[in-house]
């Protein structure tokens, strides 16, 4: 049964931007000479190097990994040899890096099955997802083992596969549910089985037509339902979703889980059906490489490690003088400390700013107009929470919820005065920690 117009309370409309890449069928990317791939791509425990500087590794080998439970085995993106094992600089701070010099051979460390479903158990999917090293493709980067593996106090009845992709700018992953539609469908009929989940859904917003059209005709003869999103941002959030498609909400600090969900976004079904279907580990992911400052925006897929500099110039090139680059899009997106720095599994995109589009808005006062309140997704008060937090009174800050700020930046969108209220919130919410850790 189709379900459509689904919405939520609050949020915005920014202008979308995806018709600058989103008729750009998605390419493989130039086999780079020489990968950095961080040993820290998800939230949770880093990975320590498996490899020496020396070893010869092959495309899919594991060169990192962590016993911790919450964590994310890393593959060798391409073959070649360990150059060095040394530091990089991401937007969080330096991770330790395993440099491979290619050699362009693309020997592969497994072996490419084609399987059944029927062939697997429900625990021989997830050990496929954990052995694949596959965290959430979204942004969040949260391992997929992990997500997949609920407590048993916490059956799990509904899967959805999250194709809202409301961030504007990103194409990636309407361009996969248009061009792999099928993939999508069995990654979600492997997640069901892995779950013993009864229902399945892919929510898609109504701007994406062909990608609807394309996943109606994947999944039909399948207990697989397609649900239509109305176009409104952050619809893409997990919770919104849940609240909209099945009038369940997810408690205050809780997960999807609590009410018995697990969502995955596209890309993360995309890998989940290769490291399922295919045995393929994560090495290579989609990115859309789009903004005013680029020649030739595109989707591309490229292999972990890669310099984002290498990734734009397949990409044209800048054509006006970059003045912002952003991971992701311009709601939820890191600006990226500079050019040198590598892919990772969490980069849907890289957002490439001119000077000019880049520019933000003198902040003025308040006016206490209430949009940042009306805009809200989760009914909170931004406008409090940020003046609490600009006199570092972070208990009051606390007690107007700032923990629960899903940090959608739908309130400095809406904002007349251009208050940071995003970046304060997001403040609030490291202090608000630090201090419960100290407690
Ligand atoms: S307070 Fe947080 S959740 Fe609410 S609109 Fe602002 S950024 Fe989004
Ligand atoms: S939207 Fe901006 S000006 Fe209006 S109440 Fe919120 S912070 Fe104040």
């Amino acid at each position: 049964m189709e379900r459509t117009n689904l919405t939520f309370r609050g949020g915005v409309h920014p202008l979308g931007n995806k018709d600058i890449s989103n008729r750009i069928p998605i390419a493989d990317a130039k086999l780079p000479a020489e990968v950095r791939i961080s040993m820290h791509q998800h939230i949770g425990a880093p990975c320590e190097p498996t490899v020496n500087v020396g070893d010869v590794v092959k495309v899919g080998q594991v060169i990192g990994q962590s016993e911790a439970f919450v964590s994310a085995v890393i593959h060798a993106s391409i073959s070649g040899t360990v150059k060095e094992i040394s530091e990089i600089v991401t937007a969080t701070g330096n991770v330790k890096a395993v440099v491979i010099e290619g050699d362009g051979s693309e020997e592969k460390a497994y072996i490419e099955e084609i399987n059944s479903l029927d062939s697997f158990t429900p625990e021989e999917i997830i050990a496929k997802i954990k052995n694949a090293g596959i965290t959430g493709l979204g942004g969040a980067s949260f391992p997929a083992h992990v997500k997949i593996s609920p407590p048993a106090d916490k059956p799990i009845d509904t899967v959805i596969i999250n194709g809202a992709e409301c961030e504007p700018y990103l194409t990636a992953d309407q361009l996969q549910m248009e061009e792999a539609p099928e993939k999508i469908v069995k990654a979600l009929q492997a997640l069901m089985k892995a779950l013993s989940a009864s229902k399945g859904y892919i929510a898609i917003e109504d701007n994406k037509p062909n990608a609807i059209g394309k996943i109606k005709e994947a999944a039909k003869g399948t207990d697989i339902d397609v649900a239509v999103f109305k176009t409104k941002y952050p619809q893409g959030d997990e919770k919104r979703i849940i609240d909209a498609l099945l009038d369940r909400q997810v408690p205050a600090g809780g997960l999807p889980l609590d009410v018995g969900v697990v969502v995955q976004n596209v890309s993360t079904a995309i890998a989940m059906y290769d490291a399922v279907y295919l045995g393929k580990p994560l090495y290579e992911r989609v990115i859309t490489v789009t903004g005013d400052a680029v020649k030739s925006p595109c989707n591309i897929r490229v292999r972990m490690g890669t310099p984002i500099e290498e990734v734009i110039e397949q990409a044209g090139g800048f054509m006006k003088t970059p003045g912002k680059i952003i991971a992701g899009g311009p709601m939820m997106g890191i600006a990226q400390p500079s050019l040198h720095m590598y892919t990772l599994k969490g980069m849907g995109g890289l957002l490439c700013l001119s000077e000019e589009a880049a520019k933000l808005p003198k902040p003025t006062n308040c006016i206490n107009c209430g949009r940042c309140v009306d805009a809200c997704p989760v009914h909170l008060q931004p406008v409090n929470i940020a003046k609490y937090t600009e006199r570092q009174n972070f208990e009051m800050a606390a007690k107007y919820h700032a923990l629960d700020c899903v940090e959608c930046g739908s309130c400095s969108f809406i904002c007349p005065a251009k208050r940071p209220l995003v970046e304060n919130i997001r403040l609030a919410k490291r202090e608000i920690r630090a201090k419960e850790k100290r407690a």
